[in-house]
């Protein structure tokens, strides 16, 4: 017992929703209400004043980081909060089916497959599906076997599918590709990342004593950012929660941001008729922001149209303006952000208090060389990370073979890495002999000699190496095991020729090696339960972002996208790219509520601000190596309102112009003249993504938009006659 008066230092709201003893309850409230605080006092008071054990306390988070800061703040309020199960749906995952897995058939020691090993099976299946034609990209099949996962679907729901076609492709052939996909998986003894939820309700399902023992395990349960889960989440949640029924979950509606991914809205706006007698809990203020930028946080959400309308009312006072910058190009935008921090550094903010956010990770370059110039230390989250490397997945797909030798996957990219003297025709040879055998490639490799006329040596010497990799894999600690994997399989030879190169990889591959060191003293467990983890690590998890910014200080700017800032808050927040075919995308634009769902991550991306606020979009933008000219996003406009000042044309030209001026560092005077969204010719005003018409060539769409009344431009790409750039004035265009 802390003897802390828990609850006092929480609001009234929150204070009830954290004494919520049994049943269901929902708390939904806007961002930076507290939810996520609520729920870690809830479980304190849980423990503290209802004496509940916290060996039978689960509380599911949306990525590792959010798991491990919720124990860690845990920690201070409980005493002993290490019996805390706190895991994100996939860890919880994998933990059940690494204890109950073979009730349902999955063997002991299966590997986690990631996108790439996915891929690499969908590549070799789908040439022999009809219906399949070559230009199919495998992430597409990628993306419909992942979406038919989070809705809990199977191959034979696709086969009766209500359309002839699933994402282009003929209905039976998607099907077939997911039934050959699963059972080649199986083959493999591997599971991806979707059946870590999908089999874990099947475990639920078909064998009760197994629910029932995890159910023991798992009393009290608290979901957070429940607005984002799908339905395989769902349904694990409510298997779960079905016998004792003390489900709290946490949530805002305006912060659902996966739809991409399969979540579904719908399971937080139906909580109440899932659970009939649950207590909802609302919360209303916020603590996070300061009363402007929370203003204009509200001002944008309140354009969707398809929402749950909630209050949310400041705490804190107004606070500094925002500063709203139109660059010039995205290099001038970079700058812009670069002058900004190092003028915050010097009045005495550290880098870590300042995030950088962005619509895709493709933006980040240039960002974080406007920062190298002028020396500004910056760690990126996600994008190409640490475990995407060439080498480090290289030696992972060794240690998985060592531990789990039918991962055909992982023999065929490492076989040839250093090179064995093994060809394509020997191996589709031996291809062919364990398809028609039922057995793995490395048995085939095994017994090379009665595959092959000449040549068998090297295979079966392979063979060999594996099999002594795999006796060493139990005897080792992760990080010995690694390097011993790197200096006996031939990798270090192979990269101490590359040279430079070489050398790079090389760093990276001992920085796995104490990456696993270090694992080991968190953790316990061999090499199989580090390879678990190291699958699970989202791009927003700590080892990958310590490991990735070695060299560097702790305090750095972090550079991420609004996706992964989710659930976190920054001192000061910059969002980079406001402006149309970025935020809202291009994509979204085609989508049935796709520009909703932009509003809602540009919603994410301005409550995490907590002090400072700074948007910025570029009026020309290198994008797939062409520039060309970029209009500011319609949210900007929506934002208008929220200002002090705005133009006849609802625009915030005055706002604009005083904080240019007056805080912009080096920035160039602002226009006279502002766009022309004049309601007067508006007729005239295109926007990226627009259908459009000509007399001559037909249907197209407005990819570029430059320039502004009678000249301005507009670029469009025509289905029959290719792309074309017209003046608006004389194309005699008319909007579809
Ligand atoms: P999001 O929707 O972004 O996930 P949230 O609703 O989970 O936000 P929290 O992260 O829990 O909000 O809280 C936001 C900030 O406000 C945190 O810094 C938190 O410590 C602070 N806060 C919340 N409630 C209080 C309170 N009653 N007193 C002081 N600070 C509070
Ligand atoms: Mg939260």
């Amino acid at each position: 017992m802390t003897g802390r008066d828990l609850l006092s230092e929480l609001n009234p709201n929150q204070a009830e929703a954290a004494a919520h003893f049994e049943g269901p309850a929902l708390v939904i409230a806007g961002a930076g209400s507290g939810k996520t605080r609520t729920l870690i006092y809830r479980i304190a008071h849980l423990i503290e004043t209802h004496q509940v054990d916290p060996g039978q306390i689960l509380a599911v988070t949306f990525t590792n980081k959010a798991a491990a800061e919720m124990r860690e703040r845990a920690s201070h309020l409980i005493t002993g909060s290490d019996k805390l199960w706190m895991s994100t749906f996939h860890s919880a995952g994998v933990r059940i089916l690494r204890a109950y897995g073979e009730y349902i058939g999955l063997k002991r020691g299966f590997v986690i497959y990631d996108d790439d090993d996915q891929l690499d099976i969908l590549k070799e299946i789908m040439g022999s599906i009809p219906g399949i034609g070559p230009d199919t990209h495998p992430r597409v099949l990628r993306s419909i076997i992942d979406k038919a996962k989070s809705n809990l679907r199977s191959p034979g729901d696709l086969d009766k599918w209500p359309e002839p076609y699933i994402s282009g492709l003929p209905r039976d052939a998607a099907a077939e590709a997911f039934r050959r996909y699963e059972s080649r998986k199986k083959a493999q003894n591997a599971i991806d990342f979707g059946d870590l939820i999908t089999e874990t309700v099947r475990l639920f399902q078909e064998v009760p004593g197994v629910l029932a023992k995890v159910q023991d395990r798992a009393r009290f349960i608290h979901v957070d950012e429940y607005q984002d889960t799908n339905k395989a989440q769902y349904e694990l949640t409510r298997l779960l929660a079905s016998r004792d029924r003390n489900l709290l979950v946490v949530g805002d509606p305006d912060q659902s941001i996966y739809k991409f991914r399969g979540a579904d809205i719908q399971n937080i706006l139906d909580f109440q008729k899932d659970y009939t007698d649950s207590r909802v809990y609302m919360l209303q203020h916020n603590y996070r922001s300061s009363a402007r930028v929370l203003g204009l946080a509200n001002k944008l959400i309140e354009n969707n149209t398809e929402r749950l309308e909630k209050t949310l009312l400041a705490v804190k006072e107004d606070g500094m303006p925002v500063v709203f910058h139109r660059a010039n190009d995205h290099r001038g935008e970079g700058d812009f952000v670069a002058e900004w921090v190092t003028r915050l550094h010097a009045e005495g903010q550290p880098f870590n208090k300042m995030a950088v956010l962005y619509r895709t990770n493709a933006q980040s370059r240039v960002i974080e060389e406007s920062m190298r110039r002028v020396s500004i230390p910056a760690k990126i989250v996600g994008g190409v990370g640490f475990y995407d490397r060439r080498e480090i997945r290289d030696i992972l797909a060794y240690a998985r073979l060592s531990i789990n030798p039918v991962d055909d996957v992982a023999l065929r990219r490492i076989i040839g890495r250093p090179k064995r003297g093994i060809g394509d025709t020997a191996m589709d040879k031996m291809l062919t002999w364990a398809q028609i055998n039922g057995t793995s490639l490395l048995v085939a490799c095994a017994n090379a000699e009665s595959i092959l006329d000449r040549g068998a040596s090297k295979p079966v010497e392979f063979a060999k190496l594996m099999e002594a990799f795999s006796e060493a894999a139990d005897n080792y600690s992760p990080a010995s095991f690694l390097k011993f994997l790197i200096e006996s399989s031939g990798y270090l030879d192979l990269l101490r020729q590359e040279g430079q190169e070489g050398q790079v990889r090389l760093e990276n591959l001992e920085e796995l090696v104490s990456a696993a060191e270090e694992w080991s003293s968190d953790n316990e467990g061999g090499i199989a339960e580090f390879l678990d983890d190291a699958a699970l690590l989202s791009s927003v998890d700590d080892m990958r972002t310590k490991i990735e910014n070695k060299d560097q200080p702790e305090d750095a700017v972090t550079l991420m996208t609004m996706h992964n800032a989710k659930g976190l808050e920054f001192p000061s927040v910059f969002i980079v790219g406001v402006e149309e075919g970025l935020l809202p995308s291009r994509n979204s634009l085609n989508e049935a509520g796709g520009i909703e769902e932009e509003r809602r991550l540009f919603y994410v991306g301005i409550t995490r601000a907590m002090d400072r606020l700074f948007l910025s979009a570029a009026q020309n933008r290198m994008q797939y190596g062409q520039t060309k000219s970029a209009e500011d996003s319609r949210f900007l406009e929506e934002l208008g309102g929220g200002f002090d000042s705005i133009d006849g044309y609802g625009r915030v030209i005055e706002y604009r112009q005083k904080t240019w001026r007056d805080f912009s560092p080096g920035a160039q005077p602002a226009p006279s003249v502002v766009k022309n969204t004049s309601p007067l010719t508006a007729g005239m005003a295109y926007r990226g993504g627009e259908k459009v018409k000509h007399p001559k060539f037909g249907e197209g769409q407005v990819l570029a938009v430059s320039g502004m009344g009678e000249k301005q431009e507009v670029t469009v790409h025509f289905g029959t006659a290719g792309t074309k750039k017209l003046i608006v004035k004389f194309a005699n265009l008319s909007k579809v």
